[in-house]
């Protein structure tokens, strides 16, 4: 018996995921109930400390709250679908990666079916999970969150972004968004220096503590774009920040000048309409608008 085994959890999907999130349960003492639709995928588990159920409904039965982790939302509601009965009066924390119009389905589908539903946004690696650096998003049902946070801290920082099941995941998908341009950057100056002889692993040596350092300029572009007035002194402006010397050289090296021509064309959409004094997050306003 240990000091967590009042709560009785179950986790449904024991894929990469899954199993992480279940082994970081049974490691932080809680009675661990798990379920995969196919079998072999409990064993390890098991040996630590789970108990393994042949059906969801059985692991449903079992959890106060059920921690879903499943392929996508096709899957969640395929498995949760039949169990609507069961799972009524329960607690439901979907971490399965959705997109926001479907968390908020899945949301209303729960209050219909008297589900307390809180939907999550993984922000780590499976590895990562209970680790420093690993955090999860959540959105939807309060009174789920703060009920099973000592739960739900096991698998990293829990953040809570209030009832809009849906914006867990917006902010989820904000966040990648951010980070596939970022890696696409990254590999655009790979590519860029590799004619002259750079080996990648050299130029990422280099342009990991520059891009560290450059995050630093967050926080100056959000003051800017919340206060509402492109024209505070201090930054850098549009007219400076033409990206002409950067494509030039990189269709001096041969290579395509796709990754930086997106942003110089977010740059020369505020500049042509007359904003080129005032300061760099102004191409935030070209996002905000689709272009043409
Ligand atoms: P896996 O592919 O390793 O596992 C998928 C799981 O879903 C398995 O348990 C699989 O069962 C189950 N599954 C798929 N379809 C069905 C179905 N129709 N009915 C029942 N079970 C089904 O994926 P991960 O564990 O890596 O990812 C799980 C979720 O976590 C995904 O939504 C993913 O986007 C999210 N996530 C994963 C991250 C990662 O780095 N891995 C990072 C952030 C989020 P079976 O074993 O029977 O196939």
């Amino acid at each position: 018996m240990n000091a967590n085994s009042d709560v009785q959890v179950s986790v449904l999907g024991l894929g990469a995921m899954g199993s992480a999130l279940a082994g970081a349960l049974v490691r932080g003492g809680y009675a661990t109930t798990v379920w995969n639709r196919s079998p072999g995928k409990a064993d390890e588990l098991v040996a630590q400390g789970a108990r393994a159920v042949a059906g969801a409904g059985d692991a449903v039965r079992a959890g106060d709250v059920v921690i879903v982790c499943l392929l996508d939302h096709a899957s969640v509601r395929e498995v949760l679908g039949p169990l609507e009965g069961e799972l009524a009066g329960r607690s439901v924390v979907n971490v399965t990666t959705t997109s926001p119009e479907q968390s908020r389905e899945l949301a209303a589908w729960a209050a219909g079916a008297g589900i307390a539903y809180l939907d999550g946004g993984i922000m780590a690696v499976p590895h990562m999970i209970g680790e420093p650096g690993a955090s999860i998003l959540y959105s939807g049902s309060g009174d789920v969150f703060d009920q099973y946070k000592p739960v739900l801290d096991l698998f990293g920082d829990s953040a809570y972004f209030g009832a809009d099941a849906g914006l867990a995941s917006l902010y989820d998908l904000a966040l990648l968004a951010g980070m596939y341009v970022m890696f696409a950057g990254f590999l655009h100056g790979a590519a860029m220096v590799a004619p002259a002889g750079v080996k990648a692993g050299d130029f990422a040596a280099r342009a990991a503590p520059w891009l560290s350092a450059m995050t630093g300029a967050f926080e100056g572009f959000a003051e800017v774009i919340d206060g509402g007035d492109y024209t505070v002194a201090g930054q850098q402006s549009l007219h400076f920040s033409d990206l002409g010397d950067l494509l030039a050289a990189t269709s001096g090296q041969g290579i395509s000048t796709e990754v930086v021509d997106m942003v110089q064309r977010l740059i020369r959409r505020q500049i042509d309409a007359g904003h080129g004094e005032e300061g760099f997050a102004r191409i935030i306003e070209s996002i905000r608008q689709q272009a043409d």
